[in-house]
């Protein structure tokens, strides 16, 4: 099977961009910039910064005039998103049917474009879009969390537990309007710099010709600027501050929604990312038995797990529960919980699905793109897909057993009972 790990070559450019290259055998390339500055990044009180410069230089820079022109050459480009710990663009040329004096200059065009979505953004510029721009970010805070009750909700509960630590620098409309356009000329010049820069290159050029394009662009001539963003050392974590909230939704406005629910929340640096996985496989099937087959109280229970910057994992179990039933599910999933910890037969077979689950999956070319840029974002390196496999092999389940028992103790989570 192709392994798409086995081929990574990585460059530092002179003025300290870091390029990640990596041979496919496919007709087309997959470019991936990013700057390593995201939403944790975000100075206090002006939540959304990071997001809102990001909209700022998709709309001040070159690439609106281009990309039409682009498009009809068949060079696709994203607009730009911003996440937790970066800030990137993709494009995407052929490369299959062309010479390769025509894909070369595809690329060095590309390469021209990001150049400019990054570093060749004039003030004047972003004055002219602050305001819709800014009008932009709010709305897509209310898409996202919906209507404005339910932001105040989720502000109220989000700040609770592990205080500042689960916040992390979430954008709000008031966060959003304290911002000024001056704000974003300072952030864009301290963050978006070359040393702070990635670039993944992936697909069907090999490294010497991609090199020809690379020394050709406006890239390579760009002189070293800014600091690089290490991602951060674990960070250190202590038990939640609240343990335990009671939601009624007419406190925020909001309708009642005919049933409860019962939430747990924890953060932890203590357990790996790999237990916390093979938790969740475990309490999938353990709950749905318990508070499906069993008890008809619940279709099942939605279980998440998320990685958070400072190694910081984050479990999250939520089940809809009818209002009469809510003051004794809590001990239902405790109970459930704790059975699951004892039972090793499961724990093994959960190991094993995680295990085989790669012997039907083929990776693609977009997602393993975004997925390297992720890995140097929050690890500073790539993490291959064997050394992680390995991580699940060597897991003990004595391990996975402790996170459950963990998991049950109050103390040690969030709680959230939500009455319809
Ligand atoms: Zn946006």
């Amino acid at each position: 099977m192709f392994d798409p790990y086995q081929n990574i070559q990585k460059v530092q450019l002179e003025n300290g961009i870091d390029l990640y290259i990596c041979y496919w055998p496919v007709n087309f390339t997959r470019i991936l910039a990013q700057i390593h500055c995201g939403h944790v990044h975000n100075p206090e009180n002006l939540e959304g910064l990071a997001h809102l410069a990001e909209h700022v230089a998709a709309n001040s820079s070159y690439l609106k005039k281009v990309e039409e022109k682009m498009r009809l050459l068949g060079i696709c480009y994203s607009t730009g998103s911003t996440d937790l710990l970066h800030t990137w663009i993709t494009a995407s040329i052929p490369n299959g049917s062309l010479k390769s004096s025509h894909t070369n200059h595809y690329l060095r065009k590309a390469l021209n474009v990001i150049d400019d979505y990054f570093f060749n953004i004039p003030n004047f510029l972003i004055e002219k879009c602050f305001f819709a721009e800014k009008i932009a970010i709010i709305n897509e805070c209310f898409d996202r969390d919906g209507s404005p009750e339910l932001l105040k909700k989720t502000r109220a509960i989000s700040n609770l537990p592990w205080g500042e630590l689960s916040h992390l620098r979430r954008e709000y409309p008031s966060t959003i309007e304290n911002i000024s356009s001056l704000d974003v000329e300072t952030f864009i010049k301290n963050q978006y710099t070359t040393n702070n820069m990635s670039i993944f290159i992936v697909g069907g050029l090999k490294l010497d010709s991609i090199m020809k394009s690379i020394n050709c662009s406006k890239l390579t001539r760009r002189l070293s600027t800014g600091e690089r963003r290490t991602p951060s050392p674990t960070s250190p974590l202590t038990k939640p501050k609240i343990n335990h909230y009671e939601f009624y939704p007419e406190d925020f406005g909001l309708p009642s929604r005919g049933q409860g629910c019962v939430e747990f929340i924890l953060l932890t640096t203590e357990f790996s990312f790999e237990v916390l996985c093979l938790a969740k496989l475990i309490l999938d099937r353990s709950l749905t038995s318990e508070l499906r087959k069993k008890r008809n109280l619940s279709y099942s229970a939605n279980l998440n797990t998320k990685w958070r910057p400072g190694n910081i994992h984050e479990f999250e179990l939520q089940s809809r529960i009818p209002k009469d039933s809510l003051n004794v599910c809590e001990k239902i999933i405790e109970d459930t919980i704790l059975k699951s910890a004892k039972d090793y037969d499961m724990m093994l077979k959960a190991k094993k699905t995680i295990l085989s689950s790669w012997r039907v999956s083929s990776p693609e070319i977009f997602d393993t793109t975004m997925g390297f840029a992720c890995d140097v974002s929050k690890f500073g390196k790539i993490i291959s897909e064997q050394e992680t496999k390995n991580k699940y092999k060597d897991t003990p389940l004595e391990e996975v057993a402790n996170f459950l028992k963990y998991l049950a103790q109050k103390e040690n989570r969030f709680t959230i009972i939500s009455y319809p």
